[in-house]
């Protein structure tokens, strides 16, 4: 069945209150037909033999402020003329009517309904603004319409005492009133209630093992893992600055770390460069760095940097809060360095434990307390690493200033040409 999905951005969810959510907070264009219609010609152009379409909304398509009578009614005029067969669209229950319902007859319609789980005292921490009872009224309605119900569930909400268990009571009860159901991993959009948990480390997202494991129970029930690119962001962007435990240790640079191990797929066909960081932001600006990808190709390495952060893959130098943080080396005493030691080898292992290599290498100096992090972390896992830079030259050069830009040293990069 070949399906295509259209995203159309229009008034906002009439609630936007949901603890996971902030597209329902967004305010998209205000629901104009013209612009609308436009949108939708241009979408239907590029339809082809499609036999399922899924309208997404961020909110509700059967809200008549979100999307007027008449959007609707052009748009199932569409389908009618493309030989669609199939429509999937999103609502609260609040919105299904037999009136809302009356223009869809004669399509194939889906209706999908975020129920989320089947516990009333749950949705309500959830803040979702319905109940059990309200979406059981919904199905009903879309059923003796001749409609059907696509029921999503999330895996791993908050609030749960057994995320097991109470899953297997959800699918239960949704199999009774639906015709599909799908198991969504919960995610925490930025501007969400739940992100202020993960922040504050009181939730944490499940990554692709552990939801597979919880959910493969269920053979004929449609999963899915990351309905939306997860990429950390945060609102306030503050300078993380001073050589302490509480800036190496900060919220923002732990939900990255958490993401980097957990979700960020590596190109492990590539052998891995760990680098070292440079005071100006982002490092591609810094001398150093100008220094080492004069001579590096990174099509032919994975340049890894670590610093204060944690373990940070090139492609993130430039997000927030890698390319904003400061610390300071001259406000370094032997204690942070020791905890700095342990906390980036624990980072570097959780790191090394989820994403592959062909080889290791690193480019820093013999006595930093990074390379130390990183020779134990491989120590352990008895990965074999190789620092590109001999160790006879770096003693030779190690009290020059930048002594890692000189050509000197960066001469041995050139096997990464
Ligand atoms: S989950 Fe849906 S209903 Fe809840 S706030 Fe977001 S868009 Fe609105």
């Amino acid at each position: 069945m070949k399906q295509e999905i259209i995203f159309l951005s229009s008034g906002k969810c009439s609630w936007g209150k949901c603890f996971a959510c902030g597209w329902g907070k967004l305010k998209g264009p205000e629901p104009n037909l013209h612009r609308l219609k436009n949108i939708i010609d241009k979408k239907f152009k590029k339809l082809k033999n499609i036999d399922r379409l899924k309208i997404f909304v961020s909110g509700s398509f059967l809200d008549d402020k979100q999307f007027p009578k008449s959007i609707r009614k052009y748009i199932i005029q569409k389908i009618k003329e493309n030989n669609i067969k199939q429509l999937v669209i999103e609502s609260r229950p609040e919105f299904i009517s037999n009136e809302s319902l009356s223009d869809f007859k004669g399509i194939d319609l889906y209706v999908a309904i975020g129920l989320e789980c089947a516990d009333n005292k749950i949705l309500k921490k959830y803040n979702k603004g319905y109940t059990v009872e309200d979406f059981v009224r919904a199905a009903e309605i879309l059923h003796k319409n001749n409609f059907k119900v696509r029921t999503y569930l999330m895996v791993n909400l908050p609030f749960l005492k057994d995320i097991k268990k109470d899953l297997d009571k959800s699918v239960k009860f949704a199999k009774k009133y639906s015709d599909e159901i799908v198991l969504i991993n919960t995610f925490p959009h930025s501007e969400s209630a739940l992100y202020d948990l993960y922040i504050k480390g009181k939730w944490k997202p499940l990554d692709r093992q552990q939801f597979d494991k919880i959910t493969k129970k269920y053979k004929n029930i449609e999963k899915d893992f990351d309905n939306f690119a997860f990429i950390p962001r945060f609102k306030q962007k503050p300078l993380v600055k001073g050589a302490t435990k509480e800036s190496l240790l900060h919220p923002y640079f732990e939900i990255w770390q958490d993401y980097i191990q957990r979700f960020y797929k590596n190109p492990s066909k590539k052998p891995v460069l760990f680098l070292p960081c440079a005071f100006k932001k982002p490092y591609s600006k810094s001398k150093l760095h100008k220094a080492i990808f004069s001579v590096v190709n990174k099509d032919k390495v994975h340049p890894v940097v670590i610093s204060s952060p944690g373990v940070i893959p090139y492609e993130f130098i430039d997000k927030y809060p890698f390319n904003k943080y400061d610390w300071p080396e001259w406000e370094e005493t032997s204690e942070i360095k020791k905890i700095y030691i342990q906390v980036t080898q624990k980072r570097i292992e959780k790191y090394l434990k989820n994403h592959k290599y062909r080889k290791y290498y690193c480019y820093l100096k013999y006595d930093s307390e990074t390379y130390k992090a990183l020779s134990k972390a491989c120590k352990k896992l008895k990965i074999k690493l190789v620092n590109i830079l001999p160790e006879h030259v770096y003693e030779k050069i190690k009290y020059r200033k930048n002594s890692l830009s000189l050509p000197e040293a960066t001469k041995f990069l050139k096997v990464f040409k």
